[in-house]
């Protein structure tokens, strides 16, 4: 791919790993964005390694690269990523395991780990990731590779291919939410979250219990805080906060982990996950250049990014 000119539009968790992973592989690759990666919604990102709201045929493969990726990561401090271990709560019998075939050692948790109401329950050690440490390492990993950055909202596929500055041999739509509309896809839908960060009391371990009839909850310890969740509002475009929620989230969140109950609130986020029946990630025909599409994530753009960003990877080198 050495010497390949490719224009990524976004500049989110998405196309900021497959700039990374293209620049790797000594492609010329230049970020087209609106919003930078701390303005995206990857930025309000819990950032738990676990799938949520998102599929389609290669995930437990797309995890299962991700998490080795992650993992490697893991070993450097300064990527923001730690392993850490945790629980998933399910109250149904149908619960989906299929993602246990990516996570070594797991096991099911004894009843005595389980919260009231729970019928079951996997542990397991997946990666965390502290987001405002590893947003800043993973943009100065694309710079020091030499991609380039250019702050520009994108109107069509059309007007990259026939822009002298850029002459791309290959476009790659990872623009997120956004992305249907440049490439006529009406199947992409906003899937709102919201989170509140408040102060460590000393927990370590993340839970998620997505099937809590009151509502989604999870509580995700970072490095300096806990990110307490949450909602998955599918079809609203709201990005403020509605402090209803949060009061929600906080009750929730602390009947979830006692520890919580009265610790400072020190921020809060809200963003809007792009949904899709199925992630698509595959080449699209009908445009100037050849154009590769990588979106729909849903609530899993982070857990999925290593895996995806080379299989988009492989897909280019295909050309
Ligand atoms: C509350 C909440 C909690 C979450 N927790 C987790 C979690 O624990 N684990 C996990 O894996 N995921 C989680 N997610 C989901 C995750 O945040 C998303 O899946 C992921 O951020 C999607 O990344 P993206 O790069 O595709 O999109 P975005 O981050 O939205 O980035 C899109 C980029 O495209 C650019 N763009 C779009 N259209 C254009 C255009 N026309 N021209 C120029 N630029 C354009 C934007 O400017 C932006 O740079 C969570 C989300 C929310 C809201």
């Amino acid at each position: 791919m050495s010497g390949t000119r490719v224009a990524i539009v976004g500049g989110g968790v998405i196309g900021l790993t497959i700039a990374a992973e293209l620049a790797r592989a000594g492609t010329s690759v230049t970020v087209l964005a609106d919003r930078t990666a701390e303005e995206s919604v990857s930025a309000v990102a819990a950032a738990l390694w676990f799938p949520y709201r998102s599929g389609h045929p290669s995930l437990v493969t797309w995890l299962e690269r991700s998490l080795h990726r992650f993992t490697e990561l893991a070993a450097d401090p300064d990527t923001g990523v730690d392993l850490r271990s945790g629980l998933v709560v399910e109250r149904r019998p149908d619960a989906d395991r299929s993602w246990t075939a990516a996570v070594p050692g797991h096991r099911e948790a004894t009843p005595e780990e389980l919260p009231p109401g729970a019928l079951a329950g996997v542990r397991a050690t997946v990666p965390v990731l502290t987001v405002p440490a590893y947003l800043p390492w993973l943009l100065a990993r694309c710079e020091r590779a030499g991609v380039r950055f250019l702050t520009r909202t994108v109107g069509s596929i059309d007007e990259l291919a026939a822009d002298p500055a850029l002459a791309p041999d290959v476009v790659v739509v990872a623009a997120g939410l956004r992305a249907g509309t440049l490439l006529g896809d009406d199947s992409v839908f906003p899937i709102r979250g919201q989170v509140v960060r408040v102060a460590n009391p000393g927990i370590t371990e993340w839970i998620t219990d997505d099937q809590d009839p009151a509502g989604v909850t999870y509580v995700v310890p970072r490095r300096h805080d806990v990110v307490c969740g949450g909602v998955a509002e599918v079809g609203s475009w709201d990005e403020g906060i509605d402090p209803d929620t949060e009061r929600a989230v906080l009750a929730r969140t602390a009947a979830l982990v006692p520890a919580l109950a009265g610790q400072p609130v020190l921020g809060r986020a809200a963003g809007l996950r792009p949904g899709r029946p199925s992630i698509r990630l595959e080449q699209v025909e009908g445009h100037a250049v050849p154009v590769v599409a990588c979106y729909g994530h849903g609530g899993s753009g982070v857990t999925l990014s290593w895996g995806c960003a080379e299989a988009v990877a492989g897909l280019v080198a295909d050309l």
